[in-house]
This record gives C-alpha cells, sequence and structure tokens, in this order.
C-alpha cells in the first residue's frame, strides 16, 4: 500500500497521504479541495479522506456530541 507522497516524500506517519487522482500526495502538496459539505475551498483534510473546512467540520463536531448526548426520535435538520 503506497504511503508516501509522491513529491515531498512524507510518509503517511508523518502526513495525511493518500491518493488524489491517481497519485499519492499528501495534503500539503495535493491542491485544495472543495469542503463536501458547503463546498467552499479548503485544505483541510479529515482523517476520512474527506475535504471539510474548519467550519463544516466544527458543525458535524457538534452535532455528534449531541447525538452523543442521547437525543434520538426527532431529528432536526434545520441546516443552514
Ligand atoms: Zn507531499
Ligand atoms: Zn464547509
Amino acid at each position: 500500500m503506497p504511503s508516501e507522497c509522491e513529491q515531498c516524500g512524507v510518509t503517511s506517519r508523518g502526513a495525511v497521504v493518500r491518493e488524489f487522482d491517481g497519485e499519492t500526495l499528501c495534503v500539503d502538496c495535493a491542491a485544495p479541495g472543495d469542503c463536501s459539505r458547503c463546498g467552499a475551498d479548503t485544505s483541510e483534510l479529515t482523517l476520512a479522506g474527506e475535504w471539510l473546512c474548519k467550519s463544516c467540520q466544527n458543525q458535524r463536531r457538534e452535532q455528534q456530541e449531541s447525538r452523543d448526548l442521547g437525543q434520538h426520535g426527532l431529528g432536526r435538520f434545520a441546516d443552514g
């Protein structure tokens, strides 16, 4: 499994290295992506390999925390 950036040689131990359009690159070398939630340009890549800007990461964390508190039943989808 390739885990070394083709451009700068950093390994997945030191950075998030994954395939971008067939190239194995670290997040620093990869072109910034679009946030998968709001579409804004972002260089924030989650550990799951998903482009997600800071504010959306914060939003998701808050959602997960409120879910962890045991909310269930009626979901509130007041997005935006
Ligand atoms: Zn690199
Ligand atoms: Zn976003």
